[in-house]
């Protein structure tokens, strides 16, 4: 199993994830220009794509959704509730998915797991590799963490897992009271320290890689998730490798493009 973030932020998202030969795409928030040259850097070409899935219907993450569904005929996986807040799909395309049933698709296994965010039906996305049984976890929109949700992601192989914001920075930055609201409540986005606490919970001797990802450009800094991050998995039975995914360049969790990485 390989996995690299080709957009993670406020602005844009979209991971690729592949299991031999089989290539997911979790959202589409870039369009078809960019996301082809991003793929491209990890050598993917957008029509090898088996299908895409989908947490949840805001703009960063289905911005290019649409378009690239169009270009490239992707299935599209999602809970019912999220295929039906985003337009322009064609029906034919739609794989409707309930929370906690595992899809199969080509060469691993698909599950959504639900998360509480002001979106119609978020999902995290729990993915399988059929043959090795190597487990991915991804989550990257949530304003808490449900105990449901550290349950699913207990003994992965990699993850991917949002540090949103931190919160002295959310308090002191340039975003309006509401703003400010809606990012530190229990439907938004969480803060490094709340990353911090499910690490603690999901850290075991068997995970490789951890991606923190959606980093606010505004409320936070790499060096800060990746800190905090860092404070906590060394206090586990964590070894592997830690980094943070970019918004504007691909970032793999280990190797070239994250912005800082380590290797506990
Ligand atoms: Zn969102
Ligand atoms: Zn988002």
């Amino acid at each position: 199993m390989r996995f690299c973030a080709l957009a993670s932020g406020s602005k844009a998202n979209a991971t690729l994830v592949e299991v031999g030969a089989t290539r997911l795409l979790v959202d589409c928030g870039l369009g078809p220009r960019i996301l082809t040259r991003r793929l491209a850097e990890a050598g993917v070409s957008p029509a090898s794509i088996d299908a895409v899935i989908v947490t949840h219907e805001h703009v960063d993450h289905i911005k290019g959704l649409a378009q690239a569904v169009a270009k490239w005929h992707w299935p599209v996986v999602s809970t019912a509730g999220t295929l039906s807040a985003v337009s322009g799909l064609p029906r034919e395309r739609l794989m409707p998915t309930p929370y906690g049933t595992p899809r199969a698709i080509g060469e691993l296994t698909v599950e959504l797991v639900a998360v509480p965010h002001d979106a119609t039906e978020p999902a995290a996305v729990l993915v399988t590799a059929t043959r090795s049984g190597a487990r991915l976890g991804l989550s990257t929109d949530l304003g808490h963490v449900p105990d449901a949700l550290s349950a699913a992601f207990a003994r992965l192989d990699y993850l991917v897992f949002e540090s949103n914001h931190d919160e002295e920075m959310l308090r002191n930055g340039p975003y309006p009271p509401f703003l400010q609201a809606r990012i530190a409540s229990d439907t938004g986005h969480l803060s490094n320290r709340q990353t911090g606490d499910l690490l603690q919970r999901v850290a075991h001797k068997g995970l490789r890689q951890v991606l923190l990802a959606h980093l606010s450009q505004q409320n936070n800094e790499p060096t800060l998730a990746f800190d905090a991050a860092c404070a906590v998995l060394q206090r586990t039975a964590f070894r592997g490798a830690l980094a943070c995914a970019a918004q504007d360049v691909v970032s793999f969790a280990l190797g070239r493009g994250a912005q800082l990485e380590m290797s506990l």
